[in-house]
């Protein structure tokens, strides 16, 4: 990277260091090359100026043409604010300002010919513009005044102190008629895949000449910020396979014969025999293996899980499964303990709440191999916890362990451990590439027979006494069912009285002796919790009222109907996460979304996927492509620096998947990039890495 690109902006004509502080506080641009890599947030055809009698205030953005007839103060002392009355001779509008108006006044005049740009809106009935951009019409201004003019993102304090798109502009212009950018990409993939140069990309994303130049910069610094992603991410799997020697299991003994001749009610679904398949190639190789297995809540994971486990038993190792929550924890361990009970398997639970002398008991037979399985939450990480000889780790992850928990696990062998990570959120396969870029992925992309699928509605409030008669109906029949609350922390106060009012609400409707209603949530105590959900798994109880905390945690293939209160507060993958609590047994199950009539757009469509599909990875592409990928959970944990500058996860799948492909393609050619024509990427990537963690022998 060129030094000039390491230039603080400060230096720059008409920034300074107050203005440099100000831009680095709001924006983090300090260098010069940050400011090239603010890219504009979209483009305005600035050909076109609109007369304002066409204008309304659905526009996002116009640009009008005309003169200020007059300015005038309106308001209170304290909240008064700038008027003036623009006109174009088919209409007037109004622009407003609540600050700086001693500046505006002395800088524009009325009857003076402008360029106004802004967002309208209706105000009082009129139609205006806030801190609109005000310029003087001038033909000669040729850098600056390109068609496609690009709008940068700024902050309403860099506006008060007018630094406005326009002048991150013009300091764009200084910078680049000054420099010429370096190549940061080889020159034979550049040829090879028609990239156009970096210098190029970036001068264009700046002052596109057309939208064919800018298209063509974009796809260049996309598939850039991309590639190297992933080259980073498939040089770390290469030398971690280059490194660690996996154990070789060889046998299938009969731990797993007897399990499948004996255990097994039912004829494995054709993907969990692929998965199985898959893994088996895996553990079988000589190499760790490092695998991601997706599947939909109930698609039969934590079977294939097992059936790994004791071929890990069959070859003489130890396995463990880590579970996000107590809870978890507990259902795997009772799931498994059951499908094992009489083959000679030992398995034991190790959570926050394994008493002191069950915990050293557990540790001995850990040490001297006598334990087999062993089943908990993150306490399975605890130092403290030594395996005999462990081979398998299998982690139920739901997104709730990170990448550095995890290595803690492998750590505790001499050799890595084969691992195996399970996800019920099913991940897009963009994200997946990115975030467990390093790990083979396996999907399970099927029900097992006979589950119908899960019936979602919508209902607005108004339709409540309609629910209580369908709930009433299917109590009647024999079945049992959620209503659950939205809590989140930062109003959780409120949220909480909102449960408690849903509750008793509820028990009036259903009221004792004829209905049982149990309530359940994170602030009770553990036995009065414990003791709620007993209720219900044993049948006891009708409907449990509760947060969120059901969300990981039982399994009551009774229950069959899923009422999701406040619906429009939850995230997509959440309320499938939720709606997964049901459908689990042969019934019918319903999934019932209430929510006000108040709904955001956004919330709207969110709502509408999940009615319209139960398809787990369309849920999550969608989630993804409403979201973006920053907020999805477990994303800041992932390790790979993620504030993605131009690509867009949601996006730019194809883009992605070629970056991988030419990465793959160039490690092929030279594993640990050693050849003088790759020395650019090696640079790159010590760059890019330089200020965080190693992860090459995390996951
Ligand atoms: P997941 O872990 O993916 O949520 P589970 O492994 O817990 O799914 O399976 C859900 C339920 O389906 C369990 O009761 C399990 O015994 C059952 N199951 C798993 N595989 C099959 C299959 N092939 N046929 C019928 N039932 C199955
Ligand atoms: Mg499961």
């Amino acid at each position: 990277m060129s030094q000039i690109e390491e230039q603080e902006i400060k230096y720059l004509k008409g920034v300074g260091p107050k203005r440099a502080e100000l831009l680095e506080k709001e924006l983090g641009i300090r260098t010069c090359r940050d400011l090239l890599y603010l890219f504009p947030y979209k483009y305005i055809d600035r050909s076109k100026i609109y007369p304002i009698k066409e204008i309304d205030s659905n526009q996002t953005y116009i640009q009008v043409k005309g003169k200020i007839t007059h300015f005038r103060i309106e308001g209170q002392r304290y909240k008064q604010r700038l008027v003036a009355v623009f006109k174009d001779g088919t209409g007037a509008l109004e622009l407003v300002w609540f600050q700086g108006t001693q500046w505006v006044t002395k800088n524009y005049q009325p009857n003076v010919e402008y360029i106004v740009f802004g967002r309208p809106s209706i105000y009082n009935g009129r139609l205006s513009i806030a801190h609109p951009e005000i310029e003087v019409p001038s033909p000669d201004d040729s850098l600056l005044s390109t068609q496609l003019q690009p709008q940068y993102s700024t902050t309403e304090k860099l506006k008060t102190y007018f630094f406005t798109s326009r002048t991150i502009h013009r300091l764009l212009a200084q910078v680049l008629t000054t420099i010429r950018l370096d190549e940061t990409l080889p020159d034979y993939l550049v040829s090879r895949l028609k990239l156009v140069s970096r210098d190029e990309a970036i001068r264009n994303m700046h002052f596109p000449e057309n939208t064919e130049h800018l298209r063509k910069a974009t796809y260049r610094l996309k598939f850039e910020e991309l590639f190297y992603i992933q080259l980073n991410i498939l040089l770390q799997k290469s030398r971690r396979q280059f490194w660690s020697k996996g154990f070789v299991f060889s046998r299938v003994g009969d731990y797993l014969n007897n399990f499948y001749k004996t255990r097994l009610a039912f004829e494995l679904t054709e993907a969990q025999k692929r998965v199985i398949r898959e893994i088996r190639k895996d553990i079988g190789s000589g190499k760790q293996m490092n695998r991601l297995l997706q599947g939909d809540v109930g698609s039969g994971k934590t079977l294939v899980a097992l059936m790994a486990m004791l071929i890990a038993l069959d070859n003489g190792f130890q396995a463990c499964l880590m579970a996000p929550t107590e809870i978890l924890a507990n259902q795997h361990f009772t799931t498994i303990s059951r499908f094992v009970e009489g083959m000679g398997v030992s398995v034991l639970l190790l959570t926050g709440s394994t008493k002191k002398g069950e915990r050293q008991q557990l540790h001995e037979q850990l040490r001297s191999g006598s334990l087999h399985i062993l089943i908990g939450t993150h306490a399975l990480i605890e130092d403290t916890v030594q395996f005999n000889n462990l081979g398998l780790v299998i982690i139920d992850e739901q997104h709730r362990f990170g990448v550095a928990q995890r290595a803690r696990l492998w750590k505790k062998t001499d050799n890595y451990p084969h691992v195996l990570v399970m996800t019920a959120t099913p991940i897009p396969r963009t994200l997946a590439m990115t975030l467990y870029g390093d790990l083979d992925v396996s999907v399970i992309d099927e029900l097992p027979p006979g589950r119908k699928p899960i019936k979602t509605i919508h209902y607005y409030e108004s339709k409540r006494l309609v629910l209580f008669g369908f709930l009433r109906n299917q109590i009647k029949s024999g079945r049992q069912m959620y209503i659950v609350y939205p809590l989140i922390k930062e109003s959780e106060k409120l949220d909480y009285l909102a449960l408690e009012e849903g509750y008793e609400a509820i028990v009036r409707a259903f009221p004792p002796p004829e209905f049982v209603v149990v309530c359940v949530h994170g602030k009770m105590k553990a036995e009065d919790k414990e003791a709620g959900m007993q209720l219900f798994i044993k049948g006891k109880a009708h409907i449990m009222v509760a947060t969120t905390v059901i969300e990981v945690g039982v399994d009551v293939p009774n229950a069959s109907v899923m009422v999701i209160e406040n619906a429009e507060r939850f995230g997509l993958t959440q309320l499938h996460q939720l709606r997964g609590r049901v459908g689990r047994g042969a019934d019918q199950s319903y999934c019932i979304l209430m929510s006000s009539y108040k709904l955001s757009n956004e919330a709207r469509k969110r709502l509408g996927i999940l009615v319209e599909t139960n398809d787990g990875f369309a849920i999550a592409e969608a989630d993804l492509k409403l979201r973006g990928p920053g907020d999805i959970e477990g994303t800041q944990q992932s390790g790979i620096p993620f504030d993605l500058k131009i690509a867009n996860l949601g996006q730019d799948g194809q883009i992605l998947q070629y970056a991988r492909d030419m990465a793959g393609q160039v490690l092929e050619n030279d594993s640990i990039l050693e050849k003088p024509q790759n020395a650019i990427l090696r640079k790159q990537l010590t760059a890019m890495t330089r200020s965080s963690v190693d992860w090459s022998t995390i996951s």
